[in-house]
Order: C-alpha cells, then sequence, then structure tokens
C-alpha cells in the first residue's frame, strides 16, 4: 500500500512540507511505499516578504521569484497551471478536482493556499489604488509614485485585520520616512499610518515602534477600519465616518482565503480555515479530520500569518506526518512561534541601517528591544538564503 500526501500549494508552506517529506522520505518514495504530490496554480514562487523593499530599490524582481520546478525535490510528483490548479476539496470524500479535469485522492493533505488581497473590499479602493500588498509590478508602480512625488500628505492606510505580515506596513511607514530623509526631503512630507486596532503587535513591539514613531514624526491614528475611498476628493472615510485628507494613498486591502475553500465550505464564520492550534489538525465546518493538516495564512483568523510562522508550522507538520506514517507515534507541537522582523531605518552610504527580528510565540510575547545595525545586515541577507535554505527546509 502506497502512503498518498497530498498538498495544496507550494508557496511559503506548501514548499517546505513537501521538501523535507520528500528528504525525510527519498528511500520509501523509490521504492513507492510513500508518494507525495503537490498541486499549485502558478509557475514561479514569489517572495512576499520582498514587496516591502521593492518601492526603495532595495531587492530586485529577480531577488524574489524563482521557479517551482527549481525550487521543489525532483521525488515530489509537481502538478503547475491548470493540471495544479484546486477547483474543489471535499474533506468525506478524501477528494481534490483541478481545473485540468483531473481528481487526487490522498491519505493525507496539507492545506497550505494562502490568502489574497480583496481590493473590492473597501468602497472606492480601486479608484486609487497604490499597494506593495498584491504583485512585484504593484509595488514597483508604487516605486515609481514614491520617487515622483511632489505632493505633502502619505497616508499608509491598513483597512482591517487580518493580513498577512501586520509589521509589513509598520516597516514600509519607517522606510518611506527614511527614503525622505535620505534625498532631503523630509520636512517636505507627512507621513501617516492609519491603523484598524488600537495596539501595533504584542506590548513590547506596540512600545517601541509607538516611540520611533514619535521620534520620527511619522503620524499615527489607531482604530481607524479604512469604509471609503473617495479618489476624486482624495480622501479616505473610516467605517466610524471621520474623514481624512491624503495626496498620495498607500493602502493594505482587506484579505481573505481562496474562492475554492468558500465554494468547498471550510472556512468557518470568520471566513478563515480553524484548526487546532497545537497539531494544526483542521477543525472546521467540514468537522474534524485528523489527517488533514492547514499551514499558513490559510489558517484561522486569530493565528498570527507571518512566513516565519509558516515555517514553523510546515516543520511542525512535516515531523508529525513522517512520524505517523513511520508509525512511531512521536508528535511534536506548533506552539505559536512567529516573529517580525522590523526596521527603523534604511542605511544610506553615510548612515547605518537599523532592524531587529522579534519573535514570540503563543503565551510569550517578546521582551523588550530595540533595532540595531546587524539586525539590518542579518535582514539584507535573509532575502538571499531564504530560497537555498528556508525553502529547502534546511533552517
Ligand atoms: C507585503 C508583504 C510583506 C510580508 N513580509 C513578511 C515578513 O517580513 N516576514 C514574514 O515572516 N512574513 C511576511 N509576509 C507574509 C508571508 O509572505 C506569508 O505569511 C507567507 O507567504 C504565507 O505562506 P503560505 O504558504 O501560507 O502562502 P503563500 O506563500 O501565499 O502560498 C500560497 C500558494 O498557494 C497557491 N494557490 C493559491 N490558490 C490556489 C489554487 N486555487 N490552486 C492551487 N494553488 C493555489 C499560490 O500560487 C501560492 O503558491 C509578508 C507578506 C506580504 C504580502
Amino acid at each position: 500500500m502506497t502512503d498518498k500526501i497530498l498538498i495544496l500549494g507550494a508557496g511559503y508552506a506548501g514548499a517546505v512540507v513537501a521538501n523535507k517529506l520528500a528528504r525525510e522520505f527519498r528511500r520509501s518514495i523509490a521504492k513507492g511505499d510513500v508518494e507525495i504530490t503537490v498541486l499549485d496554480k502558478s509557475e514561479m514562487a514569489v517572495n512576499q516578504g520582498g514587496f516591502t523593499f521593492l518601492p526603495f530599490s532595495l531587492y530586485t524582481p529577480e531577488d524574489l521569484i524563482r521557479s517551482k520546478r527549481e525550487l521543489l525535490s525532483p521525488r515530489v510528483n509537481l502538478k503547475l497551471g491548470s493540471e495544479g490548479e484546486v477547483t474543489s476539496i471535499d474533506l468525506d470524500k478524501q477528494q481534490v478536482e483541478v481545473k485540468g479535469g483531473s481528481t487526487y485522492n490522498y491519505d493525507y493533505l496539507v492545506i497550505a493556499l494562502g490568502a489574497r488581497a480583496d481590493v473590492n473590499g473597501v468602497e472606492g479602493l480601486t479608484d486609487d489604488l497604490n499597494t506593495f500588498y498584491t504583485s512585484v509590478e504593484d509595488s514597483l508602480k508604487l516605486g515609481e509614485k514614491i520617487r515622483n512625488f511632489d505632493g505633502n500628505r502619505i497616508v499608509v492606510s491598513v483597512s482591517r485585520m487580518p493580513i498577512p505580515c501586520p509589521g509589513a506596513p509598520v516597516k514600509f511607514s519607517f522606510l518611506l520616512d527614511s527614503y525622505f530623509k535620505n534625498v532631503l526631503k523630509r520636512d517636505d512630507v507627512t507621513i501617516s499610518l492609519f491603523w484598524p486596532m488600537e495596539p501595533i503587535g504584542p506590548p513590547e513591539f506596540n512600545k517601541m515602534v509607538t516611540g520611533k514613531f514619535e521620534e520620527k514624526g511619522i503620524e499615527v491614528f489607531r482604530n481607524f477600519k479604512l469604509g471609503k475611498v473617495d479618489a476624486s476628493n482624495k480622501v479616505i472615510e473610516s467605517t466610524e465616518g471621520e474623514k481624512e485628507k491624503y495626496d498620495l494613498l498607500v493602502t493594505v486591502p482587506p484579505h481573505k482565503v481562496q474562492q475554492v475553500i468558500l465554494d468547498s465550505g471550510l472556512s468557518d464564520e470568520s471566513g478563515w480555515i480553524p484548526f487546532d492550534k497545537s497539531t494544526l489538525q483542521y477543525r472546521g465546518s467540514a468537522g474534524n479530520h485528523d489527517n488533514v493538516y492547514v499551514l499558513g495564512d490559510t489558517g484561522p483568523m486569530d493565528v498570527l500569518k507571518t512566513g516565519i510562522g509558516a515555517h514553523y508550522q510546515a516543520m511542525v507538520v512535516a515531523h508529525n506526518l513522517a512520524n505517523d506514517i513511520n508509525g512511531n507515534g512521536i508528535k511534536v507541537s506548533y506552539n505559536g512561534e512567529t516573529g517580525c522582523p522590523i526596521i527603523t531605518d534604511m542605511a544610506a552610504p553615510s548612515k547605518d541601517g537599523k532592524a531587529y527580528i522579534a519573535t514570540w510565540s503563543y503565551n510569550l510575547p517578546p521582551d523588550e528591544f530595540d533595532t540595531t545595525k546587524l539586525g539590518w545586515y542579518m535582514y539584507r541577507m535573509y532575502y538571499y538564503i531564504h530560497w537555498d535554505a528556508s525553502i529547502k527546509a534546511i533552517l
């Protein structure tokens, strides 16, 4: 009997699970005892974390994009394009269908389909959509607008939670501040961050960034959920009716799960997929399924959506799946390990960059910290080892 593992999505989480299991089961795969199939609609992998930096030319598109065929182990049965685009998931029948018409059965299923920006989720948003949250192309276009900016007020608006990497708009605001200081226009520009909640991250994170915002003269408006964009008058309006003017609007659109998750009835009333917070096994509206794991941005509303978290989750699931198939019963748990690499200063020829990778877990918030020059170098380096260390599941 062959143990069939089916992985939906070869983004950050799906690729790590696939590569770790392919290494773990290399002999069993060769003997035909284990089969790993990975389905993804896209040929190319994109490191979305780099979108934040593209407007400031800190990375290039080539740094952030790789072919999935090169990243995934050759031991994996990889289906991309319409043969990999998932159109239906039936947990009772243990069956998945793709756009190309094929059907896949499994013994173990890993759902790692990420999240998508819902640009129609806010009235008027598409009339003036400038964002680094959707694609390489949109990030580059935003960079062009920042370089040509001759108005006064740049508004960075985070529409509502949850979004992938809530720290990204925070570091984007600090990068904007550094950029305008470096081109000697900072006094002419007002930078305003509109945030949909009161705290920005866990208490020590909130304290650190609040201090830096004050120090750098970045305005922060909390509890402002974006309700409407009036592009002709350049005004944003909160869901409570407060109005603010802008010259350039940068938005983080609302996010939701992929359509196939909704169509297959797998999400809960929050619109996301619930899992057992320790084992990551499916616990949604389609019942409890111990052979189905949910990873990364697709996961529950209240579990932070970060690449760092997706990586830890992928390692836990790969470990537990391997032990289950090997029959030794050893399980490890996910304890909410996640993190947020924060940047407060971008380097320039005469200035140091400063960053820090704050990490925490469910019940262990980060201790007091500050950004450092070493943190900046670590962060800059990370994007080059992402593909060969993180995605290959070596780290
Ligand atoms: C602007 C930005 C900045 C960020 N910065 C950071 C950061 O600094 N640090 C950090 O830790 N995280 C960061 N993140 C978050 C991080 O990128 C995500 O949390 C991570 O990519 C989630 O991994 P995932 O595997 O769940 O989803 P993804 O990596 O998005 O992968 C989902 C995969 O599913 C595929 N897919 C979707 N629908 C279908 C379908 N119907 N059929 C088949 N395949 C499908 C997609 O093609 C994709 O390959 C950032 C995100 C953004 C947008």
